[in-house]
């Protein structure tokens, strides 16, 4: 194995899978921490997705160094740690002690951090990130309802969740090419914010740092290692990324995602006649709406149409109903919902599902009982079919984080599905 990731959410690693897939990697994705001695066959990547974006940062760094040390067990030569390419954090973490823990576990003392992804419009410049045109701390991600992101400067919001030194690494040393940039990062004691706005650069940084043990970043920063492990003369013949033989059945849409993007493929579906039911975290705490009504609905209205469930809102009423459950209470209420409601409907003979919003995703597939994915279709940037295999049936799964794919992503997803 080349290398090991291991990915703060579900959505992320598929993600990041994607990216390593195409550029002609042979990739495992596996979902939850891996048990100690775990083989992964002959993949190239293998990818491990936890959800340990917003729990408590000492669990999330628990589980990272778990799934490490047995990646390095398996033989990866390289470690990468995957988070959102909106830094989705908070000052508490878990960007920072989970890099701390990693470096730490492989005795390192530098490794960079780099979540653009311009092809979605992310990009890193003075060591600001950009969402669009506009800053992070002016984007919807100011009114995330779990990492609510009110600073752009990545070295200040890096800076509060590790001891480490932070530095920047600038744009004109990124652009200076590989050698330049490779030299500046071998001089950094702690972690370099690493500026790049186009996949050029990207490429450039992967090649970089390839003697890092450690990168830290968006799939983005991924892009260019395929190559890099090729010119290494360490990968085999690329391999093309299987086409995917999806389960016949019907299907549904779960959204928990209260994102921008997510909710305006709600708005646009609804729009051209998705029949859709709109669950309210009020309504799930007083049971006055039940998993198995939710259900009825979907089965009614499923005949040759794809039912949406959605608990989107926008961030006023997210923060009412926060105000009342409490910020973890919330999600996770809905969050249950939505895994009990895709557990359901398999059981009443649902085969695809597309789920928006990255923590409900996790839900939903530790409801399945999926353990591991394989890369299909891409629908959008980012955002691929999968067929999972687990514990149950197999599933074609489209895992949207929630602020990626175009506003008829809801509408057109299917299209890619024999
Ligand atoms: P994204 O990918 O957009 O970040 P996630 O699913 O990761 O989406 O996170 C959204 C979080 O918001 C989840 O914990 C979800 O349960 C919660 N949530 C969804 N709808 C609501 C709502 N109406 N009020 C409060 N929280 C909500």
């Amino acid at each position: 194995m080349l290398l090991g990731a291991i990915a703060d959410d579900l959505t992320g690693a598929t993600d990041l899978a994607l990216t390593l897939t195409r550029g002609g990697m042979k990739v495992l994705q596996v979902v939850g921490v891996p048990p100690s001695g775990a083989q992964f066959a002959d993949a190239d990547a293998v990818v491990v997705s936890l959800k340990s974006r917003t729990i408590p940062a000492s669990e999330a760094v628990a589980m990272s160094i778990t799934a490490g040390k047995a990646l390095l067990a398996a033989g990866a030569r390289q470690l990468f740690f995957k988070y959102c390419s909106t830094f989705d954090s908070t000052d508490a973490g878990n960007i920072g002690p989970v890099t701390d823990a990693l470096l730490a576990l492989l005795g390192e003392s530098r490794t960079l951090a780099c979540p653009a992804f311009p092809t979605n419009k992310r990009t890193v410049y003075k060591g600001h990130l950009f969402v669009g045109d506009v800053l992070l701390s002016d984007s919807p991600m100011r009114d995330h309802p779990l990492t609510p992101m009110r600073d752009a400067n990545l070295v200040r919001v890096l800076g509060r969740q590790t001891a480490r030194a932070v530095v920047l690494v600038e744009h004109g040393c990124v652009r200076a090419g590989t050698e330049a940039l490779r030299a500046r990062l071998e001089a950094v004691e702690g972690i370099a914010i690493v500026d790049a706005i186009s996949d050029a650069d990207l490429r450039t940084i992967a090649a970089a740092a390839s003697g890092f043990r450690l990168i830290t970043g968006g799939s983005g920063v991924a892009l260019g290692l395929p190559d890099v492990y090729a010119q290494a003369g360490l990968l085999r013949a690329a391999t093309p990324a299987n086409a995917m033989a999806a389960p016949q059945g019907r299907a549904a849409i779960l959204a928990g995602s209260c994102s921008a993007a997510t909710r305006r493929q709600i708005d646009l579906a609804r729009s051209r006649g998705t029949p859709a039911l709109q669950v309210e975290a009020a309504q799930i705490a007083q049971n006055q709406i039940t998993v198995s009504e939710a259900a009825d609905f979907v089965e009614r209205n499923s005949d040759g149409l794809v039912p949406l469930v959605y608990s989107s809102a926008d961030p006023e009423q997210v923060r009412a109903v926060q105000k009342t459950y409490g910020t973890t209470i919330a999600g996770e209420m809905i969050e249950k919902f939505m895994g009990q409601l895709a557990q359901t409907l398999a059981q009443r003979g649902f085969t695809r599902f597309l789920v928006a919003g990255g923590e409900t995703s996790g839900a939903v597939i530790q409801s399945l009982g999926v353990t591991a994915l394989q890369i299909g279709p891409e629908i959008d940037p980012g955002v691929p079919w999968t067929l999972s295999s687990g514990e149950g049936r197999s599933f074609a799964l489209a895992l949207k984080s929630g602020n990626f794919g175009a506003d008829d992503f809801f509408l057109k997803a299917w299209d890619l599905l024999q």
